[in-house]
């Protein structure tokens, strides 16, 4: 974890030399990429009814070890109240372009926690937007983040991990919903003087169904919301969660440079 930018005496010119690098990659040894990106609709219209309660059925249904159902019952009358408060919103988020803010304004809020030195950071990368050639294979919990590898040094992924700060970071490629939210759970448990906050990249579809249970939670935090070939429907969504991705998800430019200059403000604390 930040190796690449450990080289390099201040931000801009590690990031010079990561963009210069993976220019010539892209010439050399490219990986494939969407050659343009489909304006899908976030949610298909059938899939958006009721989709708070579709929501909890899929936690229920794959909660295999019961993870979920234990830790609601810890505190049913805490976590019933806030999951309630949660349910009466509109939206279990506040959103600002492709950043969805639980329990958040904005994004200066956020970076008021970033700059908390009794804060820890969960930064969550969808393996939807893993490239389709990387070393870790597309589907797993690991990112190997090779500095020599041809693709690692194409992958938004890559440039991220290799720009975090050592410390209280904790980066996790994330396979499923109740992967990412067992994480979030036993850091908090594992941590209780830290402030955990998260920055997780999604699908806006995955954002609003569980945004909910953060909110159960009360862990504040960043979506980051995934374009191109993204799930739109249950379907699409349960294959994923299987590991059925035949497609490519991204994060779009504008929203690239927003993680990393969040990144960069954690980092220069
Ligand atoms: S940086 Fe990680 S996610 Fe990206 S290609 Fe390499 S191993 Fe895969």
């Amino acid at each position: 974890m930040g190796e690449h930018w450990e080289k390099y005496d201040n931000w801009d010119a590690a990031e010079n030399a990561w963009d210069q690098r993976a220019h010539r990659l892209q010439k050399t040894q490219p990986i494939k990429q969407l050659v343009s990106i489909p304006e899908l609709p976030a949610i298909r219209p059938k899939t958006k009814k009721n989709l708070r309660w579709k929501a909890l059925n899929y936690l229920a249904k794959y909660d295999e070890e019961k993870f979920f159902i234990r830790y609601f019952f810890s505190n049913p009358l805490k976590h019933g109240y806030n999951l309630l408060r949660s349910y009466l919103t509109p939206l279990p988020f506040k959103r600002d372009k492709d950043f969805f803010f639980y329990g958040l304004k904005d994004e200066d809020e956020f970076k008021t926690i970033l700059a908390k030195p009794d804060s820890l950071l969960i930064i969550g990368f969808s393996y939807c937007h893993k490239p389709f050639e990387c070393p870790s294979k597309r589907f797993t919990q690991d990112c190997i983040h090779d500095l020599n590898n041809p693709v690692c040094g194409q992958c938004f992924i890559g440039k991220c991990v290799h720009s975090l700060p050592a410390k209280r970071v904790l980066p996790v490629f994330i396979t499923t919903v109740h992967q990412i939210g067992e994480v979030i759970v036993r850091q908090v448990q594992k941590y209780p003087k830290l402030e955990v906050t998260f920055l997780i990249t999604a699908c806006e579809m995955t954002l609003q169904m569980f945004g909910d249970w953060g909110n159960m939670m009360r862990v504040r935090g960043v979506g980051i919301r995934l374009g191109g070939q993204i799930c739109n429907t249950m379907k699409a969504f349960v294959a994923s969660e299987h590991g059925v991705k035949p497609g490519m998800a991204v994060v779009l430019d504008e929203t690239k440079k927003r993680v990393l200059d969040l990144i960069r403000f954690r980092r220069e604390q």
